[in-house]
């Protein structure tokens, strides 16, 4: 394709501090091309609203989607892509994590037929130990649970073609964990590798409470192993629980001077039993989360002023 519309898409929460450096690196980079510029401003209290608004004052290129309160950076980008008109679509963060000047073999790739292109991290060393090996894990366990290999050291930076941002925003489901779905989709894959930098200003909005919930909505959204899991623990510990009382019934019939202690065995059976059950239980309500948000069918976020679109 000679000619192409790029679309760039940039979820922004309580940004301020990044807007203008931000703009300053991107917008040098995208000159060579037939681009717009969205932001989706995911209910900031800052005035991040009001700065990207001033660019979008003195360039139509630049767009805003505000939402009415904050629905959460998946939803910010399921917007993005709904409002993206271009032949591609990047997606990338506002804090200057994804470097601009990765976008060019981005597109470069996807002329010579990627249908996705997705930004690999080489270097983690901005990251704390603890993220790269709590990410790690993550990566591991999904990828065993799910039928899709769903590749690792790959954030939200990518760039997906018109028929793949096309299958994102008709998908009916409620739940968006992007980087599965785009997996899911199979079409064919390119990657570019970058260094993620240190975030240029403010502190990230995934502290570890809203990593856990990323990860059970990627899990149950991806798999129903878990459910499986649960059955074989339940099974096990049943098992258990059997030998136990074959154990307690013989003692009783041959050894009754004996036995009056089994206060260990009757703990230690409580204790195993009611945490498997816990569990089991647990694993089934994430589920029943799932299906009750899916049931209510709420839009996935509420826009509340649109500026340039
Ligand atoms: N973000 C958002 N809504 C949220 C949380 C984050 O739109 O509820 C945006 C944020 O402004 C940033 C991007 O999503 O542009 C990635 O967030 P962050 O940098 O905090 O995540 P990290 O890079 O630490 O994983
Ligand atoms: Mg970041």
């Amino acid at each position: 394709m000679n000619h192409f519309t790029l679309s760039v898409i940039v979820p922004v929460y309580n940004e301020e501090k990044n807007i203008d450096s931000l703009l300053k690196r991107l917008l040098p980079v995208l000159e060579p091309y037939d681009y717009e510029l969205i932001f989706i401003d995911d209910g900031s209290q800052d005035t991040t609203a009001s700065k990207i608004k001033q660019y979008c004052s003195t360039d139509k290129r630049i767009k805003l989607i505000r939402f009415s309160r904050n629905f959460g950076h998946q939803r910010a980008l399921s917007a993005g892509y709904a409002k993206a008109t271009g032949d591609c679509v990047i997606s990338m963060d506002s804090d200057l994590q994804d470097p601009p000047e990765v976008i060019p073999s981005m597109v470069e790739k996807w002329q010579k037929g990627a249908k996705i292109v997705y930004g690999k991290r080489m270097k983690r060393d901005v990251d704390s130990w603890f993220k790269v090996i709590t990410a790690r894990g993550f990566y591991w366990f999904i990828n065993t649970l799910s039928t899709v290999p769903i590749p690792k050291d790959v954030g939200d930076f990518r760039l997906l073609d018109r028929v793949v941002v096309d299958f994102i925003v008709h998908l009916p489901e409620q739940s968006r964990f992007l980087r599965g779905l785009v997996a899911w989709s199979g079409y064919p894959a390119a990657y570019v590798e970058y260094d993620r930098g240190e975030r240029h200003a403010g502190e990230t909005h995934y502290p570890f409470g809203k990593m856990v919930a990323f990860a059970f909505e990627a899990i149950t959204t991806f798999s129903t192993k878990p459910l499986r899991i649960a059955s074989w623990m339940g099974f096990i510990g049943a098992t258990f629980g059997f030998l136990g009382i074959i154990y307690a019934v013989l003692g009783k019939i041959f050894l009754p001077d004996y036995w009056v202690t089994g206060w260990t065995a009757l703990f230690v059976a409580i204790t195993f039993i009611g945490g498997v059950q816990l569990i089991t239980i647990g694993i089934m309500g994430e589920y029943i989360d799932k299906i009750y948000t899916e049931i209510q069918k709420r839009p996935m976020y509420i826009i509340s002023e649109e500026v340039n679109l």
